[in-house]
């Protein structure tokens, strides 16, 4: 069986109102001056910083500054939960309907803690669509997280597939299912959804619009559904 796994931010919901705001702000807070929105994606996708508590460490370290991570951490957190309404959801709850009514198994490995991630299956109602998820609270052990291919892993084992397609939208993502099939061997595939960030990766397969990504995952969780497409009864 193939799985098809997705990530979450970027991929299902746009965070740019809330997560790429909230490290702005939180780098803010303790630099005590405005930096650019732009500045802050450069640092987050150039260097593929997965974990975005991480990549507001980095960005305030950039420009000069210093914080306590257990306290930029309680900060960021604060932000990010009076801007969480924004999210906005991006592949929609029909498309996800539409492949598990034609078989597929669905999965996420996400960089989000599980609190993040309840909240926003819930406030989309999308939740029922997913046999397993993996978050950030499932991996303990730092080193263990994306862009390592532990809980890809975690994922591919408690959903019991021999073959997966990835579905992600930065470089961390495509890294960890470059070291998954080194580490792990199973064939996955990496499908870049590059529909709010445009980056240059190279994937198996890669576009921006969801009837193109649909079609694609159709076709590659039951190849012979192509040609009853073509022909209907
Ligand atoms: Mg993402």
């Amino acid at each position: 069986m193939r799985a098809i796994i997705f990530d979450v931010d970027g991929v299902i919901v746009d965070v740019r109102e809330s997560y790429h705001m909230a490290i702005k702000e939180t780098a803010e807070f303790f630099l005590k001056r405005e930096i650019p929105l732009e500045e802050i994606k450069r640092i987050k996708f150039s260097r593929g910083i997965n974990n975005d508590w991480d990549a507001t460490y980095e960005v305030i370290k950039e420009f000069g500054g210093e914080a306590d991570y257990e306290e930029l951490v309680r900060v960021f957190t604060d932000i990010y939960n009076k801007l969480k309404f924004k999210e906005k959801q991006i592949l929609s709850s029909e498309f996800f309907k539409t492949l598990k009514e034609a078989g597929a198994v669905l999965g996420i490995v996400t960089g989000r803690p599980k609190e993040d991630l309840e909240f926003v299956l819930d406030r989309f109602g999308i939740k029922k669509f997913f046999d397993f998820t993996v978050d950030e609270d499932d991996v303990v052990d730092k080193n263990l997280r994306k862009p390592h291919p532990f809980p890809l892993h975690l994922c591919m084992e408690a959903l019991g597939a021999e073959e997966g397609i990835y579905v992600g939208d930065n470089r961390a993502d495509m890294e960890m299912v470059l070291y998954y099939r080194k580490i792990y061997g199973k064939p996955v595939k990496f499908v870049h959804f590059r529909k709010v960030v445009d980056l240059d990766l190279p994937a198996d397969f890669s576009t921006d619009s969801e009837e193109d990504l649909r079609n694609y995952l159709l076709r590659e969780v039951s190849p012979s559904r192509e040609a009853e497409r073509v022909s209907p009864p």
